[in-house]
């Protein structure tokens, strides 16, 4: 039981969420924009959690969702939950319906690269690969002509090794959450009391 504690700072310092394949679960990876600041927080938060404990809750407002995660702390003064309001992706639809139940958390890194670190095959943010984008340091444009991209930039995605099971997932409405004591705690405190 997570008991609706006002101290419990929340964390949204995190660049957003993750979901791949990766071995025999779908792994659920909230970003950090370098190594170090992902390993504090496994180490400082995450490290500490029970594994049957933790609980991660998603509504969706619209065309964006909470993500919302807690959990029990054999260290419960480092202890922090993460929330973030993240626009709905293909990735967390793919998540929705096919993680049955379990999830693999586990954080990574997201950060920009440009041509002259990736593959010929690597795919550009306007989803032509490489080959596709001129050549030299100085020319970078999308050679498809009906697309306006003149700077090869994709994000990688790095996945920690480190991992914790996670079997207390669901999606809620915003009317449900008055029955889900994280949900509802993460809502009393970041909308409903919102200081103007
Ligand atoms: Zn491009
Ligand atoms: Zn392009």
């Amino acid at each position: 039981m997570l008991p609706p504690d006002p101290l419990i700072p929340w964390f949204e310092n995190f660049v957003g969420i993750a979901y791949r394949y990766f071995e025999i679960r779908m792994n659920v990876v909230p970003l950090f924009s370098d190594l170090k600041k992902a390993q504090i927080f496994w180490r400082e938060t995450v490290h500490w959690w029970n594994d049957h404990s933790i609980k991660i809750r998603f509504v969706e407002t619209g065309d964006t969702y909470w993500f919302i995660m807690g959990a029990e702390s054999r260290q419960a003064k480092n202890n922090k939950y993460l929330f973030k309001v993240l626009p709905k992706s293909p990735h967390y639809e793919r998540f929705k319906k096919g993680h049955e139940g379990g999830a693999y958390l586990r954080l990574g890194t997201h950060t920009k690269k440009f041509k002259k670190d990736v593959k010929d095959d690597s795919k550009c943010n306007c989803g032509h690969i490489k080959e596709d984008h001129e050549e030299g340091d100085d020319n970078d444009a999308c050679l498809y002509e009906d697309c306006d991209c003149r700077k090869f930039e994709t994000f990688q995605v790095n996945l920690l090794k480190k991992k914790k099971t996670v079997t207390n997932i669901k999606f809620l409405t915003e009317a449900e959450i008055k029955d889900d004591v994280l949900a509802w705690n993460c809502f009393s405190v970041h909308k409903y009391t919102k200081r103007e």
